[in-house]
Protein backbone atom coordinates (compact mmCIF):
# COMPACT_ATOMS: atom_id res chain seq x y z
CA UNK A 1 0.00 0.00 0.00
CA UNK A 2 3.20 2.35 0.96
CA UNK A 3 3.87 2.58 -2.56
CA UNK A 4 0.77 2.66 -4.35
CA UNK A 5 -0.11 6.31 -1.87
CA UNK A 6 3.35 7.19 -3.30
CA UNK A 7 1.48 7.06 -6.77
CA UNK A 8 -1.66 8.82 -6.29
CA UNK A 9 -1.16 11.19 -8.76
CA UNK A 10 -1.71 14.61 -6.28
CA UNK A 11 1.00 16.49 -5.40
CA UNK A 12 2.13 16.20 -1.67
CA UNK A 13 1.11 19.44 0.04
CA UNK A 14 0.88 19.97 3.66
CA UNK A 15 -0.99 17.20 4.47
CA UNK A 16 -0.32 15.56 8.13
CA UNK A 17 1.68 13.07 9.10
CA UNK A 18 1.89 11.98 5.03
CA UNK A 19 -2.27 11.28 5.41
CA UNK A 20 -3.98 12.63 2.05
CA UNK A 21 -7.04 14.42 1.98
CA UNK A 22 -8.69 13.71 -1.20
CA UNK A 23 -12.28 16.05 -1.85
CA UNK A 24 -14.69 14.99 -3.47
CA UNK A 25 -17.07 18.05 -5.35
CA UNK A 26 -19.53 18.57 -7.61
CA UNK A 27 -20.95 21.81 -9.23
CA UNK A 28 -24.88 21.21 -7.92
CA UNK A 29 -26.05 18.74 -5.72
CA UNK A 30 -28.14 15.40 -6.92
CA UNK A 31 -25.09 13.96 -9.47
CA UNK A 32 -24.05 11.67 -7.32
CA UNK A 33 -21.25 13.02 -5.54
CA UNK A 34 -21.50 11.20 -2.20
CA UNK A 35 -22.87 8.01 -4.15
CA UNK A 36 -19.29 8.30 -5.87
CA UNK A 37 -17.32 9.48 -2.87
CA UNK A 38 -18.22 6.49 -1.09
CA UNK A 39 -17.83 3.74 -4.00
CA UNK A 40 -14.38 5.40 -4.48
CA UNK A 41 -13.76 4.94 -0.44
CA UNK A 42 -14.21 1.04 -0.84
CA UNK A 43 -12.71 0.71 -4.02
CA UNK A 44 -9.09 2.47 -2.94
CA UNK A 45 -9.79 0.58 0.17
CA UNK A 46 -9.49 -2.84 -2.41
CA UNK A 47 -6.55 -1.53 -3.84
CA UNK A 48 -4.81 -1.61 -0.49
CA UNK A 49 -4.85 2.26 0.60
CA UNK A 50 -5.86 2.97 4.24
CA UNK A 51 -8.77 5.16 3.78
CA UNK A 52 -11.15 6.64 5.53
CA UNK A 53 -14.08 8.82 4.88
CA UNK A 54 -14.74 12.45 5.88
CA UNK A 55 -18.85 13.30 5.20
CA UNK A 56 -18.09 17.26 4.85
CA UNK A 57 -21.47 18.05 3.15
CA UNK A 58 -23.35 19.82 6.02
CA UNK A 59 -26.49 20.76 3.60
CA UNK A 60 -27.34 16.95 2.85
CA UNK A 61 -25.04 14.40 4.93
CA UNK A 62 -25.62 11.44 3.39
CA UNK A 63 -22.46 8.64 4.03
CA UNK A 64 -24.37 7.67 7.14
CA UNK A 65 -27.46 5.87 4.87
CA UNK A 66 -24.57 5.03 2.24
CA UNK A 67 -22.08 3.71 4.42
CA UNK A 68 -25.07 2.33 7.25
CA UNK A 69 -23.87 4.01 10.33
CA UNK A 70 -26.87 6.19 10.17
CA UNK A 71 -28.04 7.32 14.24
CA UNK A 72 -24.33 6.43 15.09
CA UNK A 73 -22.47 8.76 17.76
CA UNK A 74 -18.90 8.83 17.90
CA UNK A 75 -17.11 8.99 21.14
CA UNK A 76 -14.22 10.61 22.05
CA UNK A 77 -10.64 10.53 23.45
CA UNK A 78 -8.12 12.99 24.45
CA UNK A 79 -10.26 15.77 23.14
CA UNK A 80 -10.39 13.98 19.60
CA UNK A 81 -12.98 12.17 17.50
CA UNK A 82 -12.75 8.17 16.88
CA UNK A 83 -14.27 7.57 13.54
CA UNK A 84 -17.32 5.19 13.49
CA UNK A 85 -16.28 2.33 11.72
CA UNK A 86 -18.48 1.27 8.80
CA UNK A 87 -19.38 -2.66 8.62
CA UNK A 88 -17.48 -2.78 5.07
CA UNK A 89 -14.22 -1.91 7.21
CA UNK A 90 -14.00 2.10 6.62
CA UNK A 91 -13.82 4.42 9.10
CA UNK A 92 -15.29 7.33 8.84
CA UNK A 93 -16.90 10.32 10.23
CA UNK A 94 -19.70 12.47 9.51
CA UNK A 95 -21.63 16.15 9.79
CA UNK A 96 -24.43 13.71 10.20
CA UNK A 97 -22.97 11.71 12.93
CA UNK A 98 -22.76 15.12 15.22
CA UNK A 99 -25.96 17.02 14.46
CA UNK A 100 -28.98 15.18 16.24
CA UNK A 101 -31.11 12.78 14.37
CA UNK A 102 -33.73 14.42 12.45
CA UNK A 103 -32.50 17.77 13.33
CA UNK A 104 -32.46 20.00 10.53
CA UNK A 105 -28.81 21.22 10.21
CA UNK A 106 -28.66 24.50 9.76
CA UNK A 107 -24.71 25.30 10.28
CA UNK A 108 -23.31 28.62 9.96
CA UNK A 109 -19.93 29.51 8.10
CA UNK A 110 -17.94 29.52 11.12
CA UNK A 111 -19.47 26.77 13.51
CA UNK A 112 -19.08 24.42 10.27
CA UNK A 113 -15.43 24.95 9.69
CA UNK A 114 -15.20 24.41 13.54
CA UNK A 115 -17.24 20.80 13.12
CA UNK A 116 -15.19 19.89 9.95
CA UNK A 117 -11.49 20.88 11.68
CA UNK A 118 -13.14 18.29 14.47
CA UNK A 119 -13.69 15.61 12.20
CA UNK A 120 -10.72 16.02 9.80
CA UNK A 121 -8.61 15.85 13.07
CA UNK A 122 -10.11 12.71 14.57
CA UNK A 123 -7.89 10.04 15.43
CA UNK A 124 -7.54 8.90 11.88
CA UNK A 125 -5.34 5.82 13.24
CA UNK A 126 -3.07 4.36 9.99
CA UNK A 127 -5.47 6.03 7.61
CA UNK A 128 -2.87 7.20 4.50
CA UNK A 129 -6.31 8.39 2.23
CA UNK A 130 -8.61 10.57 3.45
CA UNK A 131 -11.66 10.90 0.96
CA UNK A 132 -13.85 13.93 1.71
CA UNK A 133 -17.26 14.39 0.52
CA UNK A 134 -17.80 18.21 -0.04
CA UNK A 135 -21.16 19.89 -0.11
CA UNK A 136 -21.90 20.77 -3.50
CA UNK A 137 -21.67 24.01 -5.33
CA UNK A 138 -19.24 27.11 -4.64
CA UNK A 139 -20.45 29.12 -2.25
CA UNK A 140 -18.18 31.20 0.78
CA UNK A 141 -18.55 27.67 3.26
CA UNK A 142 -16.85 25.41 0.38
CA UNK A 143 -14.20 27.81 -0.28
CA UNK A 144 -13.45 28.20 3.39
CA UNK A 145 -13.26 24.62 4.10
CA UNK A 146 -11.16 23.70 0.90
CA UNK A 147 -8.60 26.73 1.59
CA UNK A 148 -8.20 25.75 5.46
CA UNK A 149 -8.04 21.89 4.85
CA UNK A 150 -5.80 21.93 1.86
CA UNK A 151 -7.23 18.92 0.01
CA UNK A 152 -4.13 17.04 -1.71
CA UNK A 153 -6.53 16.93 -5.13
CA UNK A 154 -9.89 17.25 -6.24
CA UNK A 155 -11.99 14.69 -7.94
CA UNK A 156 -15.28 16.32 -9.90
CA UNK A 157 -18.03 14.31 -10.39
CA UNK A 158 -21.23 15.96 -13.35
CA UNK A 159 -23.94 14.46 -15.21
CA UNK A 160 -23.54 14.91 -18.75
CA UNK A 161 -25.94 17.29 -19.62
CA UNK A 162 -24.78 20.82 -19.83
CA UNK A 163 -26.31 22.75 -16.86
CA UNK A 164 -24.39 20.38 -14.52
CA UNK A 165 -21.48 20.43 -16.59
CA UNK A 166 -21.20 24.37 -16.45
CA UNK A 167 -21.74 24.34 -12.48
CA UNK A 168 -18.79 21.39 -12.53
CA UNK A 169 -16.48 24.07 -14.27
CA UNK A 170 -17.19 26.76 -11.48
CA UNK A 171 -16.10 23.66 -8.94
CA UNK A 172 -13.21 23.48 -10.70
CA UNK A 173 -12.18 27.24 -10.42
CA UNK A 174 -12.82 27.36 -6.95
CA UNK A 175 -10.56 24.28 -6.35
CA UNK A 176 -7.76 26.06 -8.94
CA UNK A 177 -8.08 29.85 -6.96
CA UNK A 178 -7.55 27.88 -3.64
CA UNK A 179 -4.25 25.72 -5.42
CA UNK A 180 -5.65 21.99 -5.61
CA UNK A 181 -5.20 20.24 -8.40
CA UNK A 182 -7.98 18.46 -9.97
CA UNK A 183 -7.25 14.73 -10.25
CA UNK A 184 -10.16 14.29 -13.10
CA UNK A 185 -13.62 14.28 -13.38
CA UNK A 186 -16.32 11.57 -13.04
CA UNK A 187 -19.41 11.11 -15.34
CA UNK A 188 -22.20 10.06 -13.69
CA UNK A 189 -25.54 8.60 -14.77
CA UNK A 190 -24.19 8.35 -18.11
CA UNK A 191 -26.17 6.02 -19.59
CA UNK A 192 -29.75 3.73 -18.68
CA UNK A 193 -29.68 0.69 -19.23
CA UNK A 194 -33.06 -0.52 -19.19
CA UNK A 195 -33.62 -3.73 -16.78
CA UNK A 196 -36.61 -5.27 -19.52
CA UNK A 197 -35.10 -4.61 -22.83
CA UNK A 198 -31.35 -3.73 -22.30
CA UNK A 199 -31.46 -0.92 -24.77
CA UNK A 200 -29.05 1.69 -23.23
CA UNK A 201 -30.47 5.32 -23.32
CA UNK A 202 -29.35 8.69 -22.13
CA UNK A 203 -31.26 10.75 -20.25
CA UNK A 204 -28.41 13.61 -19.51
CA UNK A 205 -27.14 13.11 -22.68
CA UNK A 206 -23.60 11.37 -23.01
CA UNK A 207 -19.65 11.95 -23.37
CA UNK A 208 -20.33 15.53 -22.38
CA UNK A 209 -17.99 15.04 -19.33
CA UNK A 210 -15.45 13.77 -20.88
CA UNK A 211 -15.78 16.31 -24.10
CA UNK A 212 -15.11 19.04 -21.20
CA UNK A 213 -12.37 17.01 -19.55
CA UNK A 214 -10.61 17.04 -22.57
CA UNK A 215 -11.46 20.86 -23.59
CA UNK A 216 -9.95 21.77 -20.15
CA UNK A 217 -6.99 19.71 -20.06
CA UNK A 218 -8.01 18.02 -17.58
CA UNK A 219 -7.97 13.83 -16.99
CA UNK A 220 -11.34 12.23 -17.60
CA UNK A 221 -11.71 9.18 -14.87
CA UNK A 222 -14.62 7.06 -16.20
CA UNK A 223 -18.36 6.92 -16.42
CA UNK A 224 -21.12 5.48 -14.11
CA UNK A 225 -23.89 4.05 -15.59
CA UNK A 226 -27.56 5.33 -13.97
CA UNK A 227 -29.05 2.11 -13.02
CA UNK A 228 -31.41 0.81 -10.36
CA UNK A 229 -28.93 -1.41 -8.60
CA UNK A 230 -27.10 1.70 -7.97
CA UNK A 231 -29.67 3.60 -6.43
CA UNK A 232 -31.27 0.49 -4.72
CA UNK A 233 -28.34 -0.93 -3.09
CA UNK A 234 -26.83 2.76 -2.00
CA UNK A 235 -30.27 3.63 -0.28
CA UNK A 236 -30.02 -0.25 1.76
CA UNK A 237 -26.56 0.89 3.04
CA UNK A 238 -24.84 -1.42 0.70
CA UNK A 239 -22.55 0.35 -1.80
CA UNK A 240 -22.04 -1.45 -4.89
CA UNK A 241 -18.22 -1.28 -4.95
CA UNK A 242 -18.71 -3.33 -2.21
CA UNK A 243 -19.78 -6.62 -4.24
CA UNK A 244 -18.53 -7.62 -7.77
CA UNK A 245 -21.30 -6.81 -9.75
CA UNK A 246 -21.13 -4.82 -13.36
CA UNK A 247 -21.36 -1.30 -11.17
CA UNK A 248 -18.69 -2.43 -9.16
CA UNK A 249 -16.28 -2.46 -11.68
CA UNK A 250 -16.68 0.69 -13.11
CA UNK A 251 -15.96 2.40 -9.69
CA UNK A 252 -13.11 0.28 -9.42
CA UNK A 253 -11.61 1.11 -12.02
CA UNK A 254 -11.84 4.33 -11.94
CA UNK A 255 -10.00 3.99 -8.37
CA UNK A 256 -7.18 2.33 -10.44
CA UNK A 257 -6.99 5.13 -12.60
CA UNK A 258 -7.03 7.75 -9.62
CA UNK A 259 -4.05 5.51 -7.97
CA UNK A 260 -2.56 4.93 -11.42
P1 LIG B 1 -25.15 14.24 -4.43
O1 LIG B 1 -24.18 13.83 -3.37
O2 LIG B 1 -24.47 14.78 -5.65
O3 LIG B 1 -26.23 15.15 -3.93
P2 LIG B 1 -26.15 11.53 -4.25
O4 LIG B 1 -24.90 10.70 -4.30
O5 LIG B 1 -26.77 11.74 -2.90
O6 LIG B 1 -25.89 12.94 -4.95
O7 LIG B 1 -27.18 10.89 -5.27
C1 LIG B 1 -28.48 11.42 -5.44
C2 LIG B 1 -29.46 10.28 -5.70
O8 LIG B 1 -29.16 9.66 -6.94
C3 LIG B 1 -29.39 9.17 -4.65
O9 LIG B 1 -30.68 8.66 -4.46
C4 LIG B 1 -28.51 8.12 -5.31
O10 LIG B 1 -28.80 6.80 -4.85
C5 LIG B 1 -28.87 8.29 -6.76
N1 LIG B 1 -27.75 7.95 -7.67
C6 LIG B 1 -26.52 8.49 -7.70
N2 LIG B 1 -25.79 7.95 -8.68
C7 LIG B 1 -26.59 7.04 -9.31
C8 LIG B 1 -26.42 6.14 -10.40
N3 LIG B 1 -25.29 6.09 -11.10
N4 LIG B 1 -27.47 5.35 -10.74
C9 LIG B 1 -28.64 5.41 -10.06
N5 LIG B 1 -28.86 6.22 -9.03
C10 LIG B 1 -27.86 7.04 -8.65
Amino acid sequence: AQDGVSEVRVAMTSEKKGRRLIAVGSGKGGVGKSTVAANLALALKALGFRVGLVDADIYGPSQPRLMATEGQRPQAEDKKLIPIMSPHGIPMLSMGHLAKPGQAIAWRGPMAGNALGQIIDADWGDADLLIADLPPGTGDVQLSMIQKQKPAGAVIVSTPQDLALMDATRAMDLFAQAGVPIIGLVENMAGYECPHCGEVSDPFGAGGVQAAANVMGHDFLGRIPLTLAIRTASDAGQPPAAGDGAEAAAFHAIAARIAE
